[in-house]
């Protein structure tokens, strides 16, 4: 058939120009593997620094194998969405689980931790007298969510705590609810939230705290159970956030809350309304990682002494990883153009390390990501540092 060409879309043209002369036009990276920590990538074996499969699950025997057996006892698709006949006894089992997992009373999963973020702000917020304050450097969702909210909204300079109890003196009084939103662990720095702090400012000024743990479940905590459960404040932090897409290794999300926050969202919530469940095998994938979380904590062990190495190691050399306090550990290079350079470089080297460029961080902060995992070995994380110091050599960086 002959290709159709649209003149009406030629406005796309121009802005993809524009994003070219930015720097920041870029093609996709294609994997041809399953996501391991030595990968094909665009058609070339790589050490891959850049997944958040901390735990090495997503290919994990035990999880392909749940998902073999749940497609042949349930099907390939949910073929509606939950609230219609989208619920299948597996979701319902998930659910549970990851109630316990987190120890709260209920957990409610949903399609992904973009739209879980999304469903809880955006449900629970949904008046002009109600105030939502959040980290600067939260999540997109919860930005979006805030946006899709009624709440007034107010942005808290990273971690910290003055500003926020500042924001909270000057609004807080009038209003009808207070949330403040925080990561736990921030996905482009690694750092951790002080969450005893941001806890105290939210009882002192009745605001529910809520924590997204997309990457600090099944890497921070006994167990993998997140900051709240890192912290000991469990029973004290009411709406925790977290993922099945990364350390899980599957695809989902969910709120570790309360029995009540369930229904609310199962009868209010657009994104839970609207949008299909993951299917039953990503269910039966995630029953079976947090068998794993829960029977095999030296994983856990082994991504941090991982983590830790790999980290040393590039300070050593003279690398600025930033403030990062977990596995993700970014070495920042400050520049668009260098840090696109730095990640072709590591290619050509036989590594992976994406580059994040403005707006996904501040300009000057622009760097590579790496997130090393349990499952790297010792030759892998030390032909990797190889690579990082003859590239960043080359650079200037060291
Ligand atoms: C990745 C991430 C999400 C989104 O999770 P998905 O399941 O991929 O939609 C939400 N919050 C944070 C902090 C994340 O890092």
């Amino acid at each position: 058939m002959k290709t159709a060409v649209y003149p009406a879309l030629d406005f796309l043209k121009e802005e993809l120009s524009l994003l070219e002369q930015e720097g920041r036009r870029k093609p996709l990276r294609i994997l041809s593997t399953a996501q391991l920590p030595v990968s094909i990538i665009d058609g070339k074996e790589v050490i891959n620094l850049s997944s958040n499969n901390y735990l090495g699950l997503a290919a994990h025997p035990k999880l392909k194998e749940a998902a073999k057996k749940a497609v042949d006892q349930y099907g390939v698709g949910p073929a509606a969405v939950r609230p219609i006949i989208g619920t299948q006894t597996i979701h319902k089992r998930l659910e549970e689980r990851l109630a316990r997992f987190k120890g709260t009373p209920a957990a409610t999963l949903l399609t992904s931790g973009f739209t879980t973020n999304v469903a809880v702000v955006q449900t629970l917020l949904d008046n002009e007298n109600d105030l939502l304050v959040s980290d600067e450097l939260n999540h997109a969702s919860i930005i979006d969510g805030g946006r899709l909210s009624r709440a007034k909204r107010f942005v808290y300079p990273h971690r910290n705590i003055k500003a926020l109890e500042e924001i909270l003196e000057k609004n807080a009084a009038g209003t009808r609810r207070r949330m403040i939103v925080t990561d736990g662990v921030f996905s482009m720095d690694g750092d951790v939230a002080p969450l005893p702090e941001i806890l105290k400012t939210a009882e002192k000024f009745d605001a529910v705290l809520m924590v997204d743990d997309a990457h600090a479940t099944g890497v921070m905590g006994p167990n993998g159970r997140g900051t709240p459960s890192h912290f000991g404040l469990t029973e004290k932090i009411p709406i925790q956030i977290g993922t099945l897409s990364k350390a899980v290794a599957a695809v989902g999300g969910y709120v570790a809350s309360t029995k009540e926050m369930q229904e609310i969202l199962y009868h209010k919530a657009r994104p839970f309304l609207f949008t299909s469940s993951p299917p039953a095998s990503v269910a039966a994938s995630c029953l079976a990682a947090l068998d794993i979380l829960e029977t095999e904590p030296s994983r856990i062990e082994r991504l941090w002494k991982n983590a830790e190495f790999f980290k040393g190691e590039l300070k050593k050399m003279g690398f600025d990883t930033g403030a990062s306090e977990t596995p993700i550990t970014p070495v920042i290079v400050g520049d668009t153009d260098k840090a696109r350079k730095f990640e072709g470089m590591l290619f050509a080297e036989g590594v992976f390390a994406l580059s994040i460029v403005f707006p996904t961080v501040a300009r000057g902060r622009e760097r590579l990501r790496t997130i090393v995992s349990s499952e790297h070995t010792q030759e892998h994380l030390n032909q990797a540092l190889s690579a990082f110091r003859k590239t960043g050599r080359a650079l200037g960086l060291i």
